[in-house]
């Protein structure tokens, strides 16, 4: 299981942790929903269903440690909407999840569903745990305990989890066995797809574990034919190296594209030579998937990180990074948001003012729900696709979804997180139009 925290914060309580003020995420949904639904004069009924989510799902269990104690959980699950299809949306494990962030999270899935048109609405969850804490099986326990909690709020028809931070295709695994084990025998082949993200063996997609950093960099080629912008000997830079940081990184290297300084929860590293994402993802690998101590780079600071020069940012970690205070710093061309949320409304302006284009999360980390959906599909039609097919449909979705956002942006004459709003927001508009309001 991947470390997730540093030494310090192992020392402190999840309480302790989960008590630090933080910034409402949800806020920043609220204030990006409200800007794009005063641009498109979105239908002030609609406004008000969109605008809150449909179900909260806060839960509380117990769980044996493996010395015997018995330990409290919270965990929660937040579907915003299903207008278009079953909730879908990742669970994480993190000692700050709290029901603002999730309820932030599900929102962005319900518009990130739709912009890339695939028949989704939007849910996420998250168990508040520093991961780092707990044996695997503790981790094991953990995890069937809030699957069985979770009991038939979700469903293969109803709402479908999938990896996010610190979780893992052995989580969705086990989140697979636990349901199925609660469901009568004959019922138990039909319902494989109430998970996405798990490994090939027990149903898993080919390219499921790459499908979010493949399609930041199908996006970022977009980007960069759209400015007759070469990639070949550009610089870029990553925030994260997990699952979503990882891949971009080792996909822009094949674009022949240099990798200048990276960060994760571990350490910060740079080196203007360049930075082999490979050999960097190999010694993550066998660290614990930590860049600590990587060799072949020089430790900087955080700061130093987010003033570094460079043509491409992405940021893949977690939420409110790039914000009032750290925006002035960033000197690149193009931030692709990797990661959900990674920029809060005072740094997007900020952004807009310097000239940096932003292709913004609900559209540029589409990915991997466009490929979960594969996976959904796969497992409903007893379909084993090959990896070519997977990154040729994943092309295709998220090509397309780029560019109704580019239009969008042209039509209004707007900037991209409020047109790929616009998008998302006119598709919902118009079903709620058609099937009406029950009774
Ligand atoms: P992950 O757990 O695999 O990786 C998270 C990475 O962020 C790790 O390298 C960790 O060290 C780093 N990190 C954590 N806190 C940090 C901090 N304070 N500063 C710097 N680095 C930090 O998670 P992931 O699945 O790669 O998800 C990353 C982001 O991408 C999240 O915002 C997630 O919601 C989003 N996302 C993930 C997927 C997916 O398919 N996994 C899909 C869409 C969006």
């Amino acid at each position: 299981m991947k470390a997730s925290h540093s030494d310090v914060e192992r020392t402190l309580s999840v309480r302790e942790i989960a008590s630090r003020k933080k910034p409402s995420v949800y806020d920043n949904v609220t204030k990006q929903f409200n800007k794009a639904a005063d641009l498109m004069n979105l239908d002030p009924d609609i406004r008000k269903i969109l605008a809150m989510t449909a179900n909260e799902i806060i839960v509380h269990f117990p769980v044996r440690m493996d010395d015997g104690r018995i330990e409290m959980f919270t965990a929660y699950r937040v579907q915003h909407n299903n207008a278009l299809g079953p909730f879908k949306g990742g669970l994480r494990f993190h000692p700050l999840v709290d029901i603002d962030e999730v309820r932030a999270l599900a929102t962005w899935m319900t518009w990130k569903s739709a912009i890339a048109s695939i028949p989704f609405g939007g849910a996420k969850g998250g168990i508040q745990l520093d991961p780092s804490r707990y044996s695997v099986s503790e981790l094991e326990r953990i995890t069937r305990r809030f699957t069985f909690a979770l009991g038939s709020n979700i469903g293969p028809e109803y709402d479908i989890p999938a990896p996010d931070v610190n979780t893992n295709p052995q989580i969705m695994a086990w989140i697979l066995d636990t349901y199925l084990s609660t469901m009568s025998p004959h019922e138990r082949q039909r319902c494989t797809h109430v998970v996405t993200g798990k490994p090939i063996e027990s149903g898993g997609s080919v390219g499921r574990d790459k499908a979010t950093g493949q399609g930041v960099v199908f996006t970022i080629e977009e980007w960069a034919k759209d400015r007759g912008f070469s990639l070949h000997g550009a610089t870029y830079m990553v925030q994260g190296f997990g699952n979503v940081g990882s891949w971009a990184a080792r996909l822009m290297k094949q674009k022949g594209a240099k990798l200048v300084a990276i960060e994760d929860i571990s350490s910060v590293i740079l080196n203007l030579e360049g930075i082999d994402s490979d050999e960097l993802a190999n010694y993550a690998k066998n660290n614990g998937g930590l860049i600590s101590g990587y060799p072949n780079a020089e430790p900087i600071d955080h700061d130093t990180f987010l003033q570094t020069e460079a043509d491409i940012f992405i940021p893949a970690a977690l939420e409110n990074q790039i914000t009032s205070n750290t925006a002035q710093w960033i000197r690149v061309k193009l931030v692709a948001e990797g990661a959900n949320g990674p920029t809060d409304p005072d740094g997007d302006t900020i952004l807009r003012e310097k000239g940096i284009d932003v292709i913004p999360d609900i559209l540029c980390n589409a990915g991997g729900v466009i490929v979960s959906y594969f996976e959904w599909l796969q497992n409903k039609r007893s379909e084993f696709w090959e990896l070519e097919e997977v990154d040729c449909k994943l092309h295709k979705k998220i090509v397309s979804a780029y560019a109704r956002v580019r239009d969008m942006a042209k039509e209004f004459s707007t900037d991209w997180r409020t047109a790929a709003y616009i998008v998302a927001l006119s598709c919902l508009e118009r079903v709620y139009k058609e099937r009406g309001i029950f009774p």
